[in-house]
């Protein structure tokens, strides 16, 4: 479903400098997996990551996401296709604080124009299956890091989702948070979504089925985890 080959990218410094951030990055992910992408800080995980979910689309090699070429895609396919497939977790949550967590959760469904009463009852479904129907009217600041991010893995699958893309979803949470947010993207695996997680914590990447390493732009190994 996630087919790079030979994909690279340099970000332009000044007129003489730049960083080569992938180097030749050959990767193949299929519908149904669990990835981590491991590395040092630096290494190209956030890079890839931009690429993978049609981001940036500025990089040299081949791109195909469910056997299509994203080379052949203007900004508004490339939009639409990162809507459509696409749920993001951040390290920070990134929820909007002068909303609710209802609110949050609900604006990928207003732009999607689903009608009002569709997305209360979206909502409501997937706020029980992450149990935090009692705080969806809570602001932000209201709620611990591991609600928030329950909150901001609401909101990623509200539109259904064929890939969960998370960056450093247990970052800012303590260990014992950090484990059950790992326990909520297991779940949604083995309930059949693709997940894939950048992180540095190898414990964390140790719950996957398979761990990418990346080592300054490159995979340096790449392997299944039994
Ligand atoms: P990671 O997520 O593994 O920490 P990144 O993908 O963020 O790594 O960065 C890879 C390399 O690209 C690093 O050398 C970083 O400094 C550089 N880089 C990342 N983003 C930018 C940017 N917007 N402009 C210039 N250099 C960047
Ligand atoms: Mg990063």
């Amino acid at each position: 479903m996630i087919d790079l080959k030979y994909v690279d990218k340099s970000y332009r410094l000044s007129k003489e400098n730049s960083v080569r951030a992938l180097k030749g990055i050959e990767l193949h992910i299929e519908k149904g997996e669990f990835v981590s992408i491991i590395g040092k800080s630096g290494s190209g995980k956030s890079t890839l990551l931009n690429i993978i979910s049609c981001m940036d689309s500025n990089y040299s090699g081949e791109y195909r996401l469910l056997g299509e070429n994203m080379r052949d895609k203007n900004k508004r396919e490339l939009a639409e296709m990162r809507n459509k497939n696409f749920g993001f977790i951040f390290q920070n949550f990134n929820l909007l604080s002068k909303l609710t967590a209802y609110e949050n959760i609900e604006i990928p469904l207003i732009y999607k124009k689903i009608p009002k009463r569709q997305r209360k009852k979206i909502i409501r479904k997937v706020a029980q299956s992450l149990k935090i129907e009692n705080r969806l009217n809570h602001n932000p600041r209201e709620l611990s890091g591991g609600e928030q991010q329950r909150v901001a893995i609401a909101r990623a699958l509200v539109t259904e989702p064929n890939i969960i893309l998370a960056d450093e979803p247990t970052g800012a949470l303590d260990v014992k948070t950090g484990e059950q947010i790992i326990e909520i993207l297991t779940e949604l695996n083995r309930k059949g979504k693709t997940v894939i997680i950048v992180t540095h914590d190898l414990e964390l990447s140790e719950k996957t089925k398979r761990i990418v390493t990346l080592s300054d732009g490159q995979i340096v190994s790449d392997e299944v985890i039994s």
